[in-house]
């Protein structure tokens, strides 16, 4: 009776730990991508029902080929699991949502954030956060220390909106955070766009 109740334990505990590692990023600790597209898909249904707004973030480290050129992989690594370390923390404060691995250097968020100011703000954070993490990157032309670019989309309310067409927004507003210096923020929302 004693062994079968240990048994069954154990296999719980087999059972937590092979859902985690399905869940995580191996690396960074972080929600891998296959969980973020999992929250994102019911945050869609969460939106569509609600008419509350959702707020996506795409961002991505600046000049990190040449950071692993110059200081190896090895380092690279490292730096990726500070980066992240600080996303989350940054996040954290935030309240409600979560910060995902999505590839390589690579990171998206996902929050319940219904306005301009406070999606700036977040944004605003995060990129000064991971700025005074302070890891110098001596090859950057862009500041140096390790920065992050980043791009955000806040979905209308009632708008229904498809995975695909929000991370793509974002990925767009990242890309204009890129061409016009890196180490900054920029949102789409309808027609506006704002740059830090
Ligand atoms: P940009 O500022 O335009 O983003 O330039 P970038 O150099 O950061 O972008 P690029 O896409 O050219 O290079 C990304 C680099 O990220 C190349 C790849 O070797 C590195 N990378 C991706 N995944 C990992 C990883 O898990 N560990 C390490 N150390 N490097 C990684
Ligand atoms: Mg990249
Ligand atoms: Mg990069």
């Amino acid at each position: 009776m004693i062994g079968s109740h240990t048994d069954v334990n154990e296999r719980k505990n087999v059972e937590r730990q092979l859902l985690h590692v399905s869940r995580h990023d191996t690396l960074t600790g972080l929600a891998n991508r296959r969980s973020f597209d999992m929250a994102i898909a019911r945050e869609i249904d969460r939106v569509a029902r609600s008419g509350e707004p959702a707020l996506l973030l795409a961002l991505d480290i600046d000049h990190f080929k040449l950071y692993n050129d110059h200081y190896g992989h090895q380092q690279g690594d490292e730096c990726l699991v500070k980066v992240a370390q600080k996303l989350q923390e940054v996040a954290q404060t935030f309240g409600d949502g979560m910060m995902a691995r999505y590839g390589g250097e690579e990171f998206v968020g996902l929050f319940k954030v219904s306005d301009q100011a406070s999606a700036m703000q977040l944004a605003q954070d995060l990129v000064k956060q991971v700025n005074a993490i302070g890891l110098p990157h001596a090859k950057s032309s862009t500041n140096p220390c390790v920065s992050i670019s980043l791009g955000m989309c806040l979905s209308p309310s009632g708008v229904d909106r498809t995975l695909h067409t929000l991370i793509k927004q974002a990925d767009d507003q990242l890309y204009q955070s890129k061409t016009t210096g890196r180490n900054r923020a920029t949102l789409a929302s309808f027609a506006t766009t704002q740059t830090t």
